[in-house]
Order: C-alpha cells, then sequence, then structure tokens
C-alpha cells in the first residue's frame, strides 16, 4: 500500500478471484467456467467487429439488448447489460441499498457481495442458510432490506423453488430483490417473467458460465422500466460505454447458437449426475446442485487437504476457508474425460491416505 490511498479505504478487504494460473496446465474446475469453447460463429462475429472499432460502442447496447429481450421473452425496456454481472451487482447495490435500506443475504453465499457492500459502505447482515444449507423463503418475508439471493445458490450448489422465491419478492414490496441468476441455465425455473409483475425485482444473469463468455465478462440484469432507469443512472455516472464493441458481438453471436447452448447445458447436468455418483461410491457427501458445480465432503479427507493434494495431481477445485464450509470443495463440472481423470485422483488420495494410516 502507497502512503497516498485514500484513508477511507484503508478498512477494505477486496475480493480473492479463484486461481487463474499462467504457469503450468491444470485440469481447471475452481471458477465455474464452461469447458466448451465459444461456437465458432462468435470468433467470425468479434473479428467482424474490428473496422468498426475506432468508435465508441453503443453506450445503451441497443442490438444485444433487443436480442436478449427477444430470448428471454421481456420488453427491451425491461433490460440492462453490463461488463459481467459483477457490475450489475455494484451498480444494483449502489443504487439501491443504503443505511435507510440495508443489505441482506444468507451467511455462505457468492463473496462478493460483501465486498460490494463493503465498497460502497452499505450496512448488511446475513441470514443463515438452513442446517441442509438451503435458503429457508420464510427467513426473507417481510423483512424491509434489500434482499440478494443467489438461485441456485453459490457455492452449495441448491436451488430455491420459484414459487419460494416469489414469495419473497410479493412480501417485500416496499424494497428491492435482487435474485442471482448466473447459473439458472443448469436445471432451475427462472424468475424473469416475474419481473412484468412485481416491480422490486431485478433478476440477474451471466455469460460466464452457461454461454462459454466468462473472458469477454458479459452480465445483464432485468427488472421494470423505472428500475433499470436507476441502474442506468448510476451506469452513465461510472462507465457508459461499460459493454465494449467486441464483446457486444460475441455475445450477440452466442445467444444466437441455441442449439449449442442446450446442448452444452445437457451435457454438464449429465456429467455432474455422472460426478455425483462416482463422489458418492467413494463416500463423499453431495449437496444436490442444480449449477455446473458440485459441492461436496467426506471424512476420510480434509477439505483442505483434498484441495491440495489434488492441486498437486494437476487438478484445481476451489476450496474456501470459512468455518462452516471448511470441509467441503467445490469441484466445476467439465467433460466427462476430465470427470474420470478427477475421480481416479480422487481415487488416489483416499488410497495415499488409508496408507498414511497404517
Ligand atoms: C460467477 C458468478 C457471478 C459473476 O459473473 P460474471 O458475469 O463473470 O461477473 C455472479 N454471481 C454468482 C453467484 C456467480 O457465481
Amino acid at each position: 500500500m502507497s502512503n497516498f490511498l485514500a484513508e477511507k479505504y484503508n478498512y477494505l478487504v477486496p475480493y480473492v478471484p479463484g486461481e487463474q494460473p499462467q504457469d503450468r496446465k491444470y485440469i481447471k474446475l475452481n471458477t465455474n467456467e464452461s469447458p466448451f469453447p465459444p461456437p465458432e460463429s462468435v470468433k467470425k462475429a468479434v473479428e467482424e467487429r474490428v473496422d468498426t472499432a475506432r468508435l465508441y460502442s453503443d453506450p445503451d447496447s441497443n442490438n444485444l439488448r433487443q436480442l436478449m429481450a427477444e430470448n428471454y421473452n421481456v420488453p427491451i425496456e425491461y433490460t440492462v447489460v453490463s461488463n459481467g454481472s459483477d457490475e450489475i451487482i455494484n451498480l444494483a447495490f449502489m443504487a439501491f441499498a443504503d443505511e435507510k435500506n440495508p443489505l441482506v443475504f444468507p451467511d455462505i453465499t457468492y463473496g462478493f457481495y460483501k465486498v460490494v457492500a463493503d465498497l460502497n459502505r452499505i450496512p448488511y447482515s446475513s441470514v443463515p442458510l438452513g442446517d441442509d444449507l438451503s435458503v429457508c423463503a420464510d427467513d426473507y418475508v417481510g423483512i424491509n432490506k434489500t434482499i440478494v439471493i443467489a438461485n441456485p445458490n453459490a457455492p452449495t450448489g441448491r436451488y430455491l423453488e420459484l414459487s419460494q422465491v416469489e414469495k419473497i419478492v410479493a412480501s417485500n414490496p416496499g424494497n428491492i430483490v435482487i435474485i442471482d441468476e448466473a447459473y439458472i441455465d443448469f436445471g432451475g425455473e427462472s424468475a424473469v417473467q416475474l419481473v412484468k409483475k412485481y416491480n422490486n425485482l431485478i433478476v440477474i444473469g451471466t455469460f460466464s458460465k452457461s454461454r462459454s463468455l466468462a473472458g469477454a465478462r458479459l452480465g445483464f440484469a432485468f427488472a421494470a422500466p423505472d428500475i433499470i432507469a436507476d441502474i442506468n443512472k448510476i451506469r452513465y455516472s461510472m462507465n457508459p460505454y461499460n459493454v465494449n464493441c467486441f464483446t457486444a458481438a460475441a455475445g450477440m453471436a452466442a445467444l444466437k447458437e441455441k442449439k449449442y447452448f442446450d446442448e452444452n447445458c445437457k451435457t454438464i447436468k449429465e456429467n455432474r449426475a455422472f460426478l455425483e455418483t462416482e463422489l458418492k461410491k467413494n463416500g463423499f457427501e453431495v449437496i444436490p446442485s442444480k449449477t455446473n458445480f458440485l459441492f461436496a465432503k467426506t471424512d476420510a479427507v480434509g477439505g483442505k487437504e483434498l484441495y491440495l493434494r489434488l492441486k498437486e495431481k494437476g487438478i484445481l477445485v476451489r476450496h474456501f476457508d470459512t468455518e462452516r464450509i471448511k470441509d467441503y470443495n467445490r469441484i466445476t463440472i467439465g467433460t466427462v474425460e476430465q470427470m474420470r481423470i478427477l475421480t481416479e485422483k480422487i481415487r488416489e488420495v483416499l488410497e495415499e491416505k488409508n496408507n498414511e494410516k497404517c
């Protein structure tokens, strides 16, 4: 830290993203990226955009938003796009949370919420997940706070039924409810259509997980037009050209590849079922998941130790030091080949542990 950092940031503890190692080639199952490359048409669309890169991108991203609107069956006025959904999270917190409307989210959830709340000096509290690590909708009914729920939740993978989400939204008409659907394409039912019925609901999504564009940084949100206008007020005050021309082109091309998208999501679900079976066969307890990852633990080896041993063997998974979930690892679903290798390496670790005991 230099002597120049504004004092008001001394307290800030930044978010720690999952490792993106550049040295060694790992089987990377730690940041929930897609194992599938973007479709060929994305490459072509980005290339074609190079010639117009001297111009600023469209600050309203109208073409992309129009396509989003058609794909998700909402009017274009209900849409906004962003530099990753992380940016929308920040914009929404800035716009709709303060001392009078403090934030509330589950104790175990996406770690970025806390950091963004701190950055903006928004007070927050957390609601403990149930013993089975599920979000209980009743905990959020009529609580008069700005609510943020990742559904399905991360890193647990658990999903809250749409009727339960609606119960939360309907019972908090005086507050914004943000539903972060980063993983909704892997088996859950989206709350997107509810934005036409409730003017206090924001549904956030991303191209990072199911659409193979994590590095392109493209996120989006759906909400009533007044809410979108408020978000844009902040967005135009911060970064009006937040979606660059290459990302917009990539996003549009990706949206048009419905078949590729559906097939990839289906494959992830199949591979998830495969890995879940294998893990259970090897004595793991696995939380039921509607995402592209599994959250699992075993008595045979601690969470941190398993993470480290797999890393030595060339496989990266995600471990969190948080007390309540330190026994677990979050494992991204990859190709079936990757899942086979992972299973093999896990068996090796378990054998090593067993031998060390004797
Ligand atoms: C991955 C993730 C995001 C961030 O997505 P980006 O669009 O890549 O910024 C947001 N929320 C949750 C719950 C996530 O897991």
